[in-house]
């Protein structure tokens, strides 16, 4: 028999296939303050809370950029504080752990997390173990940015080579599932990050890659990420089809981030990404606070 009534988990569903923000939650947990070298200038720790206490978005997680790669020019690795850069060590991320804790005390209403995005490889998979302060952090987003040592994964031109591109398509998920296997992480960022270079449709290579890696996601309790970052034109990291794989490989946890760079881009399609990977039967990644040291 109908009910005469729509139960109110199905009304609460409904709107978040709607995209209705006001219905449920929405967070951000991908989000560059100034301390990223590549971050607008005034998007201060501060300005992003007050964006989002103006857009509802109830949860952000600040994640600055952690590059400890080795074969890369010291002037890329560094944490910016506002007049001087760093060198990225555990001193510098210390420091920028210290800046967010203080902002937490100010905005009440705005449940704040302290993250990093941390770049890795295998090459210094045992320098990132060594130099993260692990304990005061909430949250730690991975992400795989290049290739051959240090050649970018999303900005380079893939060579028209489709045999030299599917060795670099596994080598990048060759570096994925050791950052899984390796337990520091929480989630992956923008997962099909190379798609941005690539110039082949390897969909047959990225299923089977894609496959193995959900496979021991689940095993390691890593959530993947939607990255809805603007200049990703709707075409989200990963895409919609490769989030319904995941869900259908069983990997039941998602983050979600903008990864915006200035405050105006903070939130943007969270909500909507958020509501597409509940409708795909996933689950939001619940970050608790962990770190509090006052
Ligand atoms: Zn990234
Ligand atoms: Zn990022």
């Amino acid at each position: 028999m109908a009910l005469p009534f729509k139960l109110p988990w199905k009304i609460y569903l409904e709107n978040l296939l709607n995209g209705d923000t006001k219905m449920h939650i929405n967070v951000d947990y991908h989000v560059h303050p100034n301390h990223s070298i590549d971050a607008k200038r005034n998007a201060t720790l501060d300005s992003y809370c007050l964006e989002a206490v103006k857009k509802n978005i109830s949860q952000i997680c600040f994640t600055t950029h952690v590059d400890l790669n080795p074969y890369l020019e010291d002037q890329l690795k560094v944490i910016r504080f506002s007049s001087v850069q760093l060198p990225t060590d555990h001193e510098s991320m210390k420091r920028y752990i210290d800046n967010c804790e203080k902002v937490r005390y100010r905005y009440n209403e705005l449940k704040i997390l302290i993250g990093l995005e941390i770049d890795y490889s295998h090459h210094y998979d045992q320098l990132i173990k060594d130099t993260v302060p692990w304990d005061m952090i909430d949250y730690s987003l991975v992400g795989v940015h290049y290739f051959k040592k240090n050649e970018s994964i999303s900005s380079c031109n893939f060579t028209n080579d489709k045999y030299m591109e599917e060795q670099i398509i596994k080598e990048y998920y060759y570096n994925i599932e050791k950052a899984i296997e390796s337990n520091m992480f929480d989630a992956i960022a923008h997962i099909d990050l190379y798609k941005k270079s690539s110039g082949f449709q390897l969909f047959n290579l990225e299923s089977s890659l894609l496959k193995h890696t959900f496979r021991l996601m689940n095993k390691h309790n890593v959530a993947l990420e939607i990255n809805t970052r603007k200049d990703s034109k709707g075409d989200w990291f990963p895409s919609k089809r490769i989030i319904s794989m995941a869900a259908c490989e069983g990997v039941k946890k998602f983050s979600v981030g903008s990864d915006c760079h200035s405050t105006d881009d903070l939130g943007y399609e969270t909500s909507k990404a958020i509501a597409y990977a509940v409708s795909q039967g996933m689950t939001l990644l619940d970050i608790p606070k962990t770190y509090c040291s006052i």
